[in-house]
C-alpha cells in the first residue's frame, strides 16, 4: 500500500497550492500499525516547512508595494533566512525592497521577512528551549526534544545556551519592575489581609566555573519562598553578588502575589550571614524572624556538649549534680529566647559561663560554643520575636518550607553532578528561568512578551 499526504493551501484569494509532504509505503509483511515516529516528524517538519513557506510568501507580497501609494517597491536584491521553530530550521528566501519615495528621499531598503519573523528563533521554540532548559541538562533537553519533534538541528546546544540566557535576562529585568494592576482592596477601600504568612531565605551553594582554587569553589545563591495562607509558595532565587537591588525584586515578588505595597510582611531566616544581609534589605517590607529551629537547633547541641562535661574529673567545691544545674540555666535561657526576651537570656547564657569555668579542655570548647551562640543570638537581636506567642496564634516560626526550596530551585538543577560548575551570571540568568517555571508563571511570561502565543493551547503545563 501506498499513502501521500498532502497539504492544500488556500490562500486569501481563493488561489490553492498543494505540498507534497510524505510518501509512506507499507507491504504486506509489514508488522507495523499505523504511523511511525519518525514519519510522524517528516510530516509535521513537511507542513511546517509548506505553511511557513506560503507565510512568508504572503507576508512579502504584502509589503512589495508601497501602503500609502500602492507603487511596486524596487528589489534591492535578496538572500536566505534561517528560521528556527520546534518542527525544523527554515531556510527562507528573503528579499529586500527599496522603501517609496512617497516615504523618504534616502536610498533605504528593508526586508519585510527580517520585520514579519522578528526573531531567528519562533516563540514556541524559545519557551521549549526555556521550560526544558531550566529543569534538565541541556544534554538530555537535547535528546528528549530531538526524540519526539523535528528539530533538525533547529538548535545546537549553544544557542540553546544563549536563547535561555536571554531569556533569564530578561526575566532577570522584569522582576525590577513594578506591577501596573492594582491590589486588591476590600468593600472599605482599605487593602484585603496579607495573603502571605511568611517569606522565607535561605542561602544555597553553586560551584563556580572560574575558581581560583577548589577552596574558593563556590558561591552563595539566595532563595526565598513564600508561604501563602492558601495555595503553594513562590519562589525566587538570585546569585546575591550579582543583585544591585534586591529591594525591588522584593518589591515585585510581594505584589505579583498580591501583597499591598505598604502591607507588612514576615521575613523568616536562620540567621545566617548573608540571609541576614538580604532580610536587612528587605526590612522596609516587613519584619526580619529568626528561625525558631535553629535557635533549637544549637541549644541542643550546646546541651549535649555540657553532658560530655560529666567525663571530665569533678572540680573540688562543685556540687554533685553539677551538669544538672548547667542544664537548667541553659534551658532558662533557651525559654527566655522563646519568649521574646534575648537580653535576659544573654544575662543567663554569661552566668552560664562563670559555672562553667575554663579548667579542661572539654569546659574551653563549651566555652567557645557558648561564644558564639551569644555572638549569633546578638547578630539576630532584632528578628527574635516572642515565638511563644506567634506558636499560639498559628503563625510560622520556622523555615522548614524554605529549606526544601533552595534543594527544589538550586541544588536539584544547578548541583547534581559533580562536574557541574557555574559563572555567576549564568546560575543567575538560569536560577531566572527555573524559578518562573517552578511557580507555573513562564507561559504567562511568554504570552505577555508574544501575545501571538495566546491563541495556542498549552494542554500539559510540565511540573518540575
Ligand atoms: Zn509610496
Amino acid at each position: 500500500m501506498k499513502m501521500r499526504i498532502q497539504l492544500i493551501i488556500e490562500n486569501e484569494s481563493g488561489l490553492s497550492t498543494t505540498a507534497e509532504i510524505a510518501a509512506i509505503e507499507r507491504a504486506d509483511t509489514d508488522d507495523l500499525i499505523g504511523i511511525s515516529l519518525e514519519e510522524a516528524k517528516t510530516m509535521t517538519g513537511g507542513v511546517q516547512r509548506a505553511l511557513v513557506e506560503s507565510q512568508a510568501g504572503e507576508a512579502i507580497h504584502r509589503a512589495s508595494t508601497c501602503p500609502d501609494c500602492q507603487v511596486p517597491l524596487r528589489r534591492n536584491g535578496s538572500h536566505r533566512m534561517c528560521y528556527r521553530t520546534p518542527f525544523g530550521r527554515l531556510e527562507l528566501n528573503s528579499p529586500r525592497f527599496y522603501c517609496c519615495r512617497c516615504q523618504t528621499n534616502a536610498r533605504r531598503s528593508f526586508s519585510p521577512l527580517a520585520l514579519w519573523l522578528g526573531s531567528h528563533a519562533s516563540p514556541e521554540l524559545q519557551y521549549l528551549e526555556a521550560q526544558f532548559a531550566a529543569q534538565l541538562s541541556y544534554g538530555v533537553s537535547s535528546r528528549i526534544l530531538s526524540a519526539v519533534l523535528p528539530l533538525q538541528h533547529a538548535t545546537s546546544i549553544t544557542t540553546w545556551k544563549r536563547h535561555v540566557a536571554r531569556v533569564g535576562g530578561r526575566l532577570d529585568e522584569d522582576a525590577h519592575h513594578r506591577l501596573s494592576s492594582k491590589p486588591v482592596l476590600n468593600q472599605f477601600g482599605l487593602p484585603t489581609r496579607n495573603p502571605l504568612r511568611a517569606v522565607g531565605i535561605d542561602g544555597g551553594y553553586v560551584k563556580a566555573s572560574d575558581a581560583p582554587s577548589r577552596q574558593e569553589g563556590w558561591f552563595e545563591v539566595m532563595v526565598g519562598k513564600s508561604l501563602p495562607r492558601t495555595g503553594n509558595g513562590q519562589v525566587f532565587a538570585f546569585v546575591h553578588r550579582l543583585e544591585p537591588k534586591p529591594n525591588e525584586r522584593m518589591e515585585r515578588f510581594l505584589a505579583e502575589q498580591g501583597v499591598f505595597p505598604a502591607q507588612p510582611t514576615t521575613f523568616l531566616s536562620d540567621g545566617g550571614e548573608t540571609v541576614r544581609q538580604a532580610q536587612g534589605e528587605f526590612r522596609e517590607f516587613g519584619e526580619p524572624i529568626l528561625d525558631w529551629f535553629h535557635v533549637a537547633m544549637r541549644t541542643t547541641q550546646l546541651s549535649q556538649t555540657i553532658k560530655g562535661l560529666a567525663a571530665d574529673s569533678p572540680i573540688e567545691g562543685d556540687s554533685a549534680n553539677r551538669i544538672d544545674e548547667l542544664l537548667r540555666e541553659l534551658n532558662r535561657a533557651k525559654a527566655y529566647l522563646w519568649h521574646g526576651s534575648p537580653h535576659r537570656a544573654l544575662r543567663t547564657l554569661e552566668v552560664l559561663t562563670w559555672d562553667i569555668g575554663t579548667e579542661t579542655s572539654r569546659a574551653t570548647a563549651l566555652q567557645d560554643k557558648l561564644d558564639e551562640f551569644m555572638n549569633y543570638i546578638i547578630a539576630n537581636l532584632a528578628a527574635i520575636p516572642n515565638y511563644a506567642d506567634r506558636h499560639r496564634h498559628g503563625e510560622p516560626i520556622a523555615t522548614g518550607f524554605v529549606e526544601s526550596a533552595v534543594n527544589q530551585v538550586v541544588s536539584k538543577r544547578l548541583v547534581k553532578k559533580q562536574q557541574m560548575r557555574w559563572t555567576m551570571a549564568g546560575a543567575h540568568r538560569l536560577l531566572q528561568v527555573r524559578t518562573r517555571v517552578l511557580n507555573q508563571q513562564l507561559r504567562d511570561d511568554f504570552e505577555r512578551w508574544h501575545p501571538e502565543l495566546r491563541a495556542t493551547a498549552e494542554p500539559v503545563r510540565l511540573a518540575a
